[in-house]
């Protein structure tokens, strides 16, 4: 029986329902099940007390639930943990909580390595492996929301798709995984403390914004010359900026959200007035505020992040633009958990 058996958490609730009806029992037995499985988060057939023992037995003999485990955990001095996530066939992703003042932020991952290839990040030294599957992201969650009450005495209160990962490019999984979090028979969050970050798919930024999702979009934006964005962020080669400007201005239209632009300033590379000018244009064009990300060295001497007064200058530049602009400091520098570092070390890939 086991050899085809089949991951229960695959199945929508209509199949689960088609299953009871099929085995002769009723319908409801599958809401039941659902909600032990994306409200509970429950890892065992025999977790689910008020099921029969006939009907957990039956499910057993059907199913098996896949699920992740923390496969190792480090605590930063700043209270961020890094949980290096063994997934059901052994691969292993990472994922962060990072407590800010009164908050908990999941940072998840959405991929195993990542396809993208940019010069600057450590995940993409990994070759994609394969996607997540929407259980996969939402173990993330619930294991980061266990890890907050038990540490931070309060739940989970943000979630952040900016772990390993593209998740445009695992566009269905991270849908279906946001749909399971928020959703009343789920884990009920407000989908507007959700940032999904993307490097830039214009295609699929305008599929989201026709979707008419309801969580918030960042983009890794870098530069706004497409010269400087491309030689960083060669994918960017066939997604121009002028495409991503119309992506974002379609967003807009239909979501009324604004956009969170990422923006690290490296010396010698995005710091000087030129490229200060090209962004504030840029996010004078579509409702948006910046977001000043503070570099994380990964080992390359091409990537060293600018001076203050180049930060400064950014800064001043956006506030006469009336654009908000915030820094965002490094989190988990010592345990190479902050932004672009993930790169499970224990997978045996050098980074
Ligand atoms: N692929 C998605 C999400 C993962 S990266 C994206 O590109 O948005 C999350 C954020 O970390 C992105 O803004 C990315 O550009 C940034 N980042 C990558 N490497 C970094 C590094 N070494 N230091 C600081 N930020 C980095």
């Amino acid at each position: 029986m086991s050899v085809s058996k089949k991951d229960i958490r695959a199945y929508s609730l209509e199949e689960l329902q088609a299953f009871f009806v099929e085995q002769g029992d009723r319908p409801f037995r599958a809401k039941q099940v659902y909600q032990w499985l994306w409200s509970k988060g429950v890892h065992d057939f025999d977790g689910m007390t008020n099921l029969s023992k006939s009907t957990r037995k039956l499910l057993d003999d059907h199913f098996t639930i896949n699920h992740i485990a923390v496969d190792q955990q480090q605590r930063s001095e700043d209270g961020t943990i890094k949980n290096a996530i063994r997934l059901f066939d052994g691969r292993v992703v990472e994922s962060v909580l990072i407590p800010v003042a009164d908050r908990t932020t999941a940072c998840v991952s959405s991929q195993v390595g990542c396809s993208l290839d940019c010069a600057f990040c450590a995940t993409a030294r990994l070759d994609r492996m394969r996607n997540l599957q929407p259980d996969e992201i939402f173990d993330q969650v619930v294991a980061i929301d266990q890890q907050s009450k038990a540490y931070f005495d309060r739940p989970l209160s943000n979630i952040v798709f900016m772990g390993m990962g593209e998740p445009l490019m695992n566009y269905n999984n991270v849908l279906k995984a946001i749909e399971k979090i928020t959703d009343a028979s789920g884990l009920g969050m407000s989908p507007k403390r959700i940032t999904l970050s993307t490097s830039g798919l214009p295609k699929l930024i305008r599929k989201m914004a026709d979707d008419q999702v309801q969580f918030h979009l960042a983009v890794s934006l870098h530069s706004a010359l497409q010269s400087t964005r491309e030689s960083i962020m060669p994918f960017a080669q066939k997604f121009p900026l002028t495409d991503l400007l119309s992506a974002l201005q379609h967003w807009y239209v239909q979501t009324k959200r604004q956009v969170t632009f990422e923006y690290v300033v490296w010396k010698g590379i995005n710091d000087d007035q030129q490229h200060i000018k090209a962004l504030v244009d840029f996010c004078l064009r579509v409702p948006s505020k910046v977001n000043l990300i503070e570099y994380n060295a990964i080992g390359d001497d091409a990537f060293v992040q600018a001076a203050p007064e180049a930060i400064e200058a950014y800064l001043s530049a956006l506030k006469k633009a009336r654009i908000t602009a915030t820094i965002r400091r490094s989190r988990g520098k010592d345990i190479d958990a902050a932004c672009g570092q993930l790169a499970n070390k224990k997978s045996g890939i050098p980074v």
